[in-house]
């Protein structure tokens, strides 16, 4: 019986651990170091938290919930749903909270996993679930800790500060901001939004789903795996104007434009166009933002921010805008991937030393030179506006078929050639200029390089590539140690 290690309890540790479970495995542990599952939907709590993917599309194909409130969920039904994941595949025994995992290496055979409160466990196989977006960003903005209010980067929101009667400062207008404004907008004092670079606003409805639908989703299993079906059907039209030129770019850019056009007032019309393509940073969906920034008492602020002050936010022009409470809505580091665990190989090359140009992958699941490790969400994944839960799914079951072989005996250790790795990875670049995100903007998509770190194609084809294990392209149990290399 193969022995595993998944590290992290987020959407995708936790389906790897349902795959695992699935497959017959049980030697498994998922290594997490917060108190709780749900990555994401556990660490981000802020007002006006919903998933921009439809939520009957934002599950496990494996287990799909009849009773979504919403066509886009709330964070906190999300993470219910997480939860619920955990008892309906009787996890709760695998999941070891609290522990953080500091350092992994692959020796005689095995990792060797250790964790911050001095354990080490040993495993045939290691699994990184550990996210993408998940170490905040918070900028350095000169004075931050001088301001007299509360402020707090929004995925450690301080639900300790009450927000009645307050005046409250949110800066940056990805997903995030945007939400936080639509919700707020309005129902606070005075809201001032300090927007660097203008978003591109998709206005997707968000509507309820009524008792009968859910009655019949519950009575009739098939319609939500149809509605899965459909919705992904959908987004292919996203995916497609995303990755290529053609009518799907040109359709949704028109989209942006004609909400743009809602706005009457010239002058925030103006503050509020972007001058890039639409799609280029990832696309906010929202029916609601250009109407909450007209309501009473919001203002968005384009100048920039120069330093913040006890009373407020001071910007290049001189103005204080005085603010009782601060919401950093500045994004992640999407390239610290696993970091900062060090993750050692059998010829002592470290991750680093593997991503000192940026996270390279092959095929976004398995790295040269650490045999028998796999990755969910690695470099270069499909998590351009697609929803990320099938995506997880697919590399979950490509770790499986590896860890089956595993168990047939086919091989002991295996890790890709770098070789094949840097084909894969060369052929990921020439396919890069034809994407949106290369067309010239900033954004978390955008690697050292400036190149984009996502997958260049539809997802369909990252399953259709990951339904092989494409064994020929990896060394398998080498003679010495240093073949590997
Ligand atoms: P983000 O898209 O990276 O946006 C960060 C914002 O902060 C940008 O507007 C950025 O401006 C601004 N910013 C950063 N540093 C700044 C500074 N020093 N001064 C002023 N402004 C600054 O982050 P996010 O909104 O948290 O979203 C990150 C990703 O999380 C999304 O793209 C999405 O994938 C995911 N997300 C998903 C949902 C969902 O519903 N599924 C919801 C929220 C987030 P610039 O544009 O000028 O850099």
């Amino acid at each position: 019986m193969p022995s595993v290690i998944v590290i992290g309890a987020g959407m995708s540790g936790l389906c790897m651990a349902v795959k695992l479970r699935r497959a017959g495995i049980t030697d498994f542990t998922v290594l997490e170091k917060a108190s709780d599952v749900g990555g994401t939907w556990r660490d981000n709590t802020y007002p006006g938290l919903r998933c921009d993917v439809p939520s009957a599309f934002y599950q496990y194909f494996f287990d799909r919930n009849p009773d979504w409130s919403h066509f886009f969920a709330a964070g906190d039904e999300i993470q219910d749903y997480f939860r619920g994941v955990v008892d309906r595949f009787a996890l709760r025994e695998h999941i070891e909270l609290d522990t953080e995992v500091t350092r992994a290496e692959f020796a005689e055979g095995r990792w060797r996993v250790r964790t911050a409160d001095g354990r080490t466990r040993e495993a045939d196989f290691l699994i990184s679930a550990s996210g993408v977006l998940h170490h905040p960003v918070v900028p350095d903005i000169p004075g931050l800790d001088s301001f007299d209010g509360a402020w707090f980067h929004t995925a450690r929101w301080d639900h300790s500060v009450s927000l009645a009667d307050k005046r409250v400062g949110v800066v940056g207008t990805g997903s995030t901001g945007v939400q936080i404004v639509s919700e707020l907008g309005g129902s606070v004092p005075k809201l001032s939004l300090f927007q660097r670079t203008p978003q591109w606003v998709l206005p997707v409805p968000n509507w309820r789903n009524d008792r009968l639908t859910r009655a019949l989703r519950s009575r009739f299993p098939a319609l939500t795996s149809l509605e899965y079906r459909l919705i992904e059907g959908i987004f292919s039209i996203l995916v497609a104007a995303v990755t290529r030129p053609g009518w799907q770019r040109t359709m949704i850019s028109k989209l942006c434009e004609l909400n743009l056009r809602t706005v009457r007032d010239q002058d925030l019309r103006r503050k509020l166009t972007p001058d890039y393509q639409a799609m280029c940073k990832r696309l906010v969906m929202s029916p609601s933002f250009y109407r909450a920034v007209r309501r009473p008492g919001v203002e968005v602020i384009t100048e920039r921010i120069d330093h913040v002050e006890p009373r407020g936010v001071v910007t290049t022009d001189g103005t204080l805008h005085e603010v009782d409470v601060l919401a950093l809505a500045t994004g992640f580091d999407s390239h610290a991937y696993l970091r900062p665990v060090e993750l050692v190989g059998p010829t002592g090359r470290t991750l680093s030393d593997a991503w000192s140009e940026g996270p390279r992958a092959y095929r976004t699941v398995a790295l040269p030179e650490f045999p028998n490790l796999f990755l969910l969400m690695g470099p270069h994944s499909p998590v351009g506006n697609f929803s990320l839960v099938p995506i997880a799914e697919v590399q979950a079951d490509y770790a499986i078929s590896w860890i089956r072989a595993w168990q047939r005996g086919e091989y002991t250790t295996a890790a890709p050639t770098r070789e094949a790795t840097d084909d894969y990875n060369a052929r990921l670049r020439a396919a890069m200029p034809n994407t949106v995100w290369a067309t010239g903007c900033q954004s978390w998509y955008l690697g050292k390089d400036g190149l984009p770190e996502v997958w260049p194609w539809s997802p369909h084809r990252h399953a259709r590539m990951l339904r092989d294990r494409h064994t020929d392209e990896f060394v398998v149990d080498p003679a010495q140690e240093g073949v590997w290399r």
